[in-house]
């Protein structure tokens, strides 16, 4: 608001005034104009300190060379109604217990939520979620401990979602919550409602403590999923609701799906959860590594990729784990793991003379880089390890760094001072901007596999590919083509300035005892 200065606003204006920027610039728009104007409401912070409500009529004052001097005209205090507003709004929009949206407020959400969909192509979720045992609580401990329950209830369930999504009470036991924008594609966006409600489920599942009695209490909880077809509400709200019933009919304190379909996928991704979950106490998951070699075929380092040796399905890959490991939190325990081997390797290749100058890249997921700790993290392992920073590259992928360019660039930065290294994983594939990529601190570009695999076959690609390494160049940086499979794709790589390879024409991921030295 500082260029408001130049129009000398004085008396009940400026410096005690809380009126937002927009409000402002219309304002000041008629000021400029000389026009009358009236009712102009606005809060104000009054010498005792407390913000009362104006209204203000009044005409601007120009001096003779047209500059704005100041008002002529009345402000009356209207502090009085505008409570009396609040306070319908508050009855007629929410719950008077919880102070949650009620179920007009939420109709409302969820159609703007149901109409944001439909503009961005994203998904969207309603939960339906009734306590399993509310009516005995009710009935032995009386209404006012109910109420208290519930209120905490409410208080949790806001705890557990974002500030654009809504919690709201239908009445009773009943709670609804509306998540928006969940991922474009609908088995993504499952998951990630899934895991919220899961949460919720944990959340509610922790004792209550009202007034010093321990209270314990457990949901039911239903999802239906939209998107940008236009639903009705209503539809949605009996869709939920019918789900709600259906993991009550499964024993309770569950969640369900409305969707056939998205129910089975959610009780795989349960499953599959609770065993990456043993896997990771049970020491099963191991690392293999795949050489990147120099234009002459030699070994300059490796690429570390997580494996699980499964007790029953044998050897797993990462495509079948890693998606659940991030929604669920576990991708923090297993990237710890893993970047522990792959120091630990890294430590052991180094006081080998024949591998002494090989580097390790370590794939990081944003979770774990996002995580506050990240760079105290790494460091620690580096210590404990022995591993030399400078021959340990970490890949993140461009989504990951966009995410937050400010924070990322602080944590390279960290890093890089103790001269560790970042490749920039799958390249093409997001949306890369130069403006941004010129500004974070990497070292090195990865070309991804797709466009490598069809090189020769399509010009596109070749275009791509081409185009990456010129540009990797001009910012000064490494250049490796992935998913190499053939010597031609290599040699029309090399031909147009590509100098690092990793594929498996030069080798594919294995144990670290079985990379052979070149
Ligand atoms: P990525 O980082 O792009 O890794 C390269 C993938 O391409 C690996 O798949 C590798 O086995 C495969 N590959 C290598 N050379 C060739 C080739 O010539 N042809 C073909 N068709 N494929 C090739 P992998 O091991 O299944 O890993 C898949 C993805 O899982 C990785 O893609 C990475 O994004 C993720 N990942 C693997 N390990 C970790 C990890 O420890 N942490 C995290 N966060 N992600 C990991
Ligand atoms: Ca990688
Ligand atoms: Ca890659």
């Amino acid at each position: 608001m500082a260029d408001t200065a130049h129009y000398g606003l004085r008396r009940w204006e400026l410096p005690d005034s809380l009126v937002p920027e927009a409000q402002w610039q219309a304002h000041r728009a008629q000021l400029e104009a000389h026009e009358v104007f009236h009712d102009f409401e606005m809060q104000r912070r009054g010498a005792d300190g407390h913000v009362v409500w104006v209204s203000v009529s009044g005409e601007p004052i120009h001096d003779a060379a047209g500059r704005f001097t100041g008002y002529r005209g009345v402000a009356r205090n209207i502090n009085a109604r505008k409570q009396a507003e609040a306070q319908i709004e508050r009855l007629a929009f929410y719950d008077e217990l919880t102070g949650l949206p009620n179920r007009r407020l939420l109709l409302d959400r969820l159609d703007c939520a149901v109409t944001a969909c439909t503009r961005d192509g994203s998904h969207g979720a309603l939960l339906f979620l009734d306590l399993d045992n509310f009516k005995g609580v009710n009935d032995t401990l009386g209404h006012e401990w109910g109420d208290r329950l519930l209120v905490q209830v409410g208080a949790r369930l806001t705890a557990c979602v974002r500030a654009s999504d809504t919690v709201g009470r239908l009445g009773g036991d009943e709670f609804v919550v509306v998540l928006r924008g969940l991922h474009t594609v609908e088995t993504e966006a499952a998951g990630e409602a899934e895991a919220v409600a899961h949460k919720m489920l944990l959340a509610l599942n922790h004792v209550y403590d009202v007034h010093g009695l321990e209270m314990h209490s457990t949901p039911s909880l239903g999802i239906a999923l939209f998107s940008g077809v236009a639903q009705s509400v209503q539809e949605l709200l009996k869709r939920a609701d019918l789900a709600m019933y259906q993991a009550k009919a499964q024993g309770r304190n569950t969640l369900c799906f409305f969707d056939p379909d998205m129910q089975a996928a959610a009780s795989a991704r349960s499953a599959l959860e609770a065993d990456v979950r043993q896997g990771l106490q049970r020491g099963e998951f191991l690392v293999h590594y795949q050489p990147v070699v120099d234009a002459e075929g030699h070994v300059l380092g490796t690429e570390a990729l997580v494996r699980w040796q499964h007790p029953q399905r044998g050897m797993v890959y990462p495509g079948e784990f890693i998606a659940l490991a991030e929604q669920t939190g576990l991708i923090l325990p297993l990237g710890r793991q893993v970047l522990r081997a792959a120091c630990v390797q890294l430590a052991q290749w180094n006081a080998l003379p024949a591998t002494a100058h090989w580097s390790v890249a370590v794939n990081v997921s944003a979770q774990e880089f996002r995580h506050p700790e990240f760079v105290q993290r790494v460091l620690e392992v580096l210590h404990d390890t022995g591993a030399p920073p400078a021959q340990l590259k970490l890949e993140l992928t461009e989504s990951l760094l966009l995410h937050d360019v400010e924070d990322s660039i602080a944590k390279m930065q960290a890093l890089r001072t103790r001269g560790v290294g970042f490749s920039l994983d799958d390249f093409g594939t997001g949306y890369s901007s130069l403006s941004y990529l010129k500004r974070l601190p990497l070292d090195q570009l990865k070309i991804d596999q797709s466009f490598v695999r069809d090189v020769l076959t399509d010009p596109n690609d070749a275009a791509i590919a081409c185009t990456v390494v010129a540009l990797a160049r001009s910012l000064g940086l490494d250049v490796v083509a992935e998913g190499v499979e053939t010597a031609g794709q290599r040699d029309f790589l090399l031909r147009n300035g590509c100098r690092r390879f990793q594929g498996y024409l030069f080798g594919r991921p294995v144990p670290a005892q079985d990379l052979r030295v070149r």
